[in-house]
């Protein structure tokens, strides 16, 4: 039996219109409407291609956003200064600085430097203290949106044993948390831990968060598992996309990788996850939509919490 995919895609339009509906309650009956300033430094192609996703769910869901983008010189005191303008400012709830930043720009002084209160990607140390400490706070926004397809896709999660391959401070590090509070048995592995395989096939819930291309196979994968694919990685090469795919699916990545040079795939192998797993997420399609919608999920619940609402 092949794997059920689980489609990020319609969970996240579910989302969006909750969020669209609420905000339009939120301007009809207050008043006001949440604000977003994106903040990108420099022209990586990658980052200039999710900033202009947040930027475009925020108008479609009714969300204000400013962007600044400024240049790839841009010093470190230039970016703080614009942070500490954009604190005090009644007008915003959310402030996003799009990572990587460029190499003269220390990240984590950057990310301090945000009121935690317009966190909203969650990665300021009050939020990741709190998110420990189980008490209510900004969540970052990939982890949200892995436990948003566990449960819409009604996938049990309290007592199952969740195994996450990644231990980052954006990915694996806060999913831990968010399913320990969901009461799974949690299992973080990383590159060290010793016989890899052995762990993951322990899993009844196996998250990817690794960054690398099909890295998790046949050998990994508990039979009848929930694989959930963090991984975004590119690919340009047929010997890598024949290991990876079936031949109906493999014709379709060949024609991306001739007309725009790449083809996005995950840090599962999805030819071996749908054979062996119950249920599993695409790459591209997946846990990815989530991102952007917990953010503007994110966005909603500053708002609101910074109104006392
Ligand atoms: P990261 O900071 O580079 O962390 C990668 C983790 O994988 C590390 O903990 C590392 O272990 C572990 N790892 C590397 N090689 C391994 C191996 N051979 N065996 C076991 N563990 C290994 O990456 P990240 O920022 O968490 O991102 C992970 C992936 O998710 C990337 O593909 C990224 O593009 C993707 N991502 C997707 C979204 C989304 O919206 N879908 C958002 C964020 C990230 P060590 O700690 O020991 O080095």
């Amino acid at each position: 039996m092949t794997a059920r995919i689980l489609s990020g895609k319609a969970i996240a339009d579910a989302i969006h219109s909750e969020i669209a509906n609420e905000v339009k309650i939120l301007e009809a009956e207050h008043g006001f409407r949440p604000c977003i300033v994106v903040v990108l430094v420099g022209n990586d192609p990658a980052s200039q291609v999710y900033v202009g996703k947040k930027v475009k769910a925020a108008a479609e869901l009714g969300i204000a956003s400013e962007h600044e983008h400024l240049s790839a010189d841009t010093t470190q005191a230039e970016l703080l200064s614009l942070i500490d303008r954009l604190n005090p400012r009644d007008d915003v709830d959310g402030i996003l600085v799009q990572l990587p930043l460029p190499s003269q720009i220390d990240e984590r002084s950057i990310l301090e430097a945000i009121d935690p209160a317009k966190d909203v990607d969650g990665f300021h140390p009050k939020n990741a203290g709190k998110l420990s400490l189980g008490y209510p706070s900004l969540i970052p926004c990939t982890p949200a949106g892995v436990i948003e397809i566990l449960k819409r896709s009604d996938i049990e999660i309290s007592g199952k044993h969740a195994v996450i391959v990644g231990r980052s401070n954006i990915v694996g590090k806060p999913l831990a948390m968010l399913l320990l509070r969901e009461n799974a048995t949690v299992t973080i592995c990383h590159s060290r831990t010793v016989n890899l395989p052995e762990m993951t096939r322990q899993a009844d819930i196996l998250v990817a968060a690794i960054g690398r291309a099909g890295f998790i196979k046949d050998e990994h994968i508990r039979e009848r598992a929930t694989v959930i694919d963090v991984g975004i990685n590119q690919i340009d090469n047929e010997d890598a996309v024949r290991q990876l795919f079936a031949a109906d699916e493999k014709e379709k990545r060949m024609n991306a990788i001739a007309t725009r040079g790449f083809t996005l795939v995950g840090d599962v192998n999805p030819k071996d996850a749908m054979q062996k797993a119950a249920n599993f997420t695409p790459v591209p399609g997946g846990v990815g939509l989530l991102t952007v919608a917990m953010l503007m999920r994110n966005t909603l619940e500053a708002a609101k919490a910074r109104r006392n609402m």
